[in-house]
């Protein structure tokens, strides 16, 4: 080609690339000069969503703005006391609310955290929580972007989960493990009733044992027992690939737990859940120091100051972190951040207590973050489907966030209104004790 011909035609392209580049330069500029542009939105209302599609009590917060059409959603739940949630959003959160900006999440934590003066309340922190995961749905919305995009951006593609299985029986047991697995999953919790007493997380078997009352039994050394014997079980029968997790429940004396965790080293836990109760955090070395078995803590704390000795210490491998309970996402991003540093892993509560709305706060964090480590998994039936549109979906055992703006959620109002709370239950959703065969309560 021709010298001149050759450097004019690569001129002549070069000037229509810089044309096309100096265009998108504009249009990308007046985009964000508009988005700069944009009135600060102001909270106009802050109200509360209830229902129970599962018969568990659901509570969301919905926070609206002044702006057309730009609203979030977050998880208020506190299953066991719902009633109390509702009073502290509409009573005190709301009238300290409307009118400020929708668009200081840190500082409107820090408001809500410090203006009651006593921290840590549990309803008040079910409260602050369903409205700090709200304001990032608008913050979301309001960029056009999915969460996860404002928290970095996607470190992974999805979210490995683990599901329940238990029964009353060891068969029953791992029947309902091996169902898991036939779906993709590589993660599974086992539990098992005990015959004649309250199991955790099954259904109890057999005739009750000789008690001093009529409320459900717990005898510890009969619980650990069936433990050990459902492992044994679960390896021969499922053999050594399948990860497969414990919850103890706090149920145990310090000493019981630490040979709990002894007892199962052999059959090669993916974490053993609450071996102590959090008035009893100052034994976790206790544990630590005599036994490789993986220990995931936390979901009763409501702090998340509680999460400080166990992380900085290296006691714990998993933080068991409840986002409806913890305050909402600002405080599990910081806590998940801190763990990072000292290598210890996520691994958020997730069960049927933690509406749809926070399994996908969780979703859009675990997402974006480098030490998560695990996700309880709680299945959704059609009923909450139909009220809570666009949930985190479940393939061979991954959940996967969908790609719109905020959490991507919507939620059916007339929907939900077809299952409120059943107010026939004489416990109002609250659960019932649990006792020793001599009377003495029981941790749960
Ligand atoms: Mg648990």
């Amino acid at each position: 080609m021709d010298r001149r011909k050759f450097f004019g035609a690569a001129m002549a392209s070069t000037a229509a690339a810089g044309m096309v580049a100096a265009k998108d330069a504009k249009a990308q500029d007046a985009v964000a000069r508009a988005a700069r542009g944009m009135p600060s939105p102001k909270i106009r209302d802050v109200s509360v969503i209830e229902c129970a599609p599962q018969g568990v009590r659901l509570t969301v917060v919905k926070v609206t703005t002044d702006q057309p059409g730009l609203y979030g959603y977050g998880c208020a739940t506190y299953t066991q006391r719902a009633d109390l949630v509702k009073p502290a959003v509409e009573k005190y959160i709301r009238p300290f609310l409307i009118g400020k900006p929708a668009d200081r999440i840190e500082d409107t934590w820090q408001m809500l955290y410090n203006s009651s003066y006593w921290r840590n309340a549990a309803d008040l922190n079910n409260a602050m929580s369903g409205v700090d995961q709200a304001l990032w749905d608008i913050k979301g919305r309001q960029a056009g972007l999915p969460v996860y995009q404002l928290l970095g951006g996607k470190a992974r593609e999805a979210i490995d989960t683990y599901g329940h299985a238990s029964g009353s029986e060891i068969p029953e047991a791992i029947d309902a493990a091996k169902k898991y697995i036939a779906q993709g999953f590589r993660h599974v919790r086992i539990q098992v009733g005990v015959p004649g007493m309250a199991g955790y997380g099954s259904r109890a078997g057999g005739t009750r044992i000789p008690a001093l009352h009529n409320a459900p039994v717990f005898e510890r050394e009969g619980a650990k027992r069936r433990a050990l014997a459902l492992f044994e079980a679960a390896r021969k029968e499922l053999g050594p690939e399948i990860e497969l997790l414990h919850d103890a429940h706090e149920r145990y004396t310090p000493s019981e737990a630490v040979q709990l965790c002894k007892d199962l080293e052999q059959y090669r836990l993916f974490f053993l859940e609450d071996p102590l109760s959090p008035e009893d955090i100052m034994w976790f070395p206790n544990i630590r120091n005599q036994t490789s078995t993986p220990l995931a803590m936390g979901e009763l704390f409501n702090s998340p100051h509680e999460w400080t000795p166990l992380i900085k210490d290296r006691l714990i491998d998993y933080m068991r972190m409840h986002i409806s309970q913890m305050g909402g996402l600002t405080p599990a991003r910081k806590v998940a951040a801190f763990g990072e540093i000292f290598n210890v892993r996520t691994a958020f509560h997730g069960p049927g207590d933690v509406s749809p709305i926070g399994h996908m706060a969780m979703t859009h964090l675990n997402l974006s973050i480098t030490n998560f480590g695990i996700q309880e998994y709680s299945e959704m039936n059609d009923a909450t489907r139909e009220i809570f549109h666009g949930v985190p979906e479940m393939k061979n055992g991954y959940l996967w966030a969908n790609d719109k703006p905020g959490w991507g959620m919507e939620i059916d109002e007339a929907a939900a209104a077809k299952h409120p709370f059943n107010r026939t239950d004489p416990m109002n959703g609250g659960w019932g004790e649990v006792r020793l065969p001599d009377g003495q309560i029981v941790k749960q």
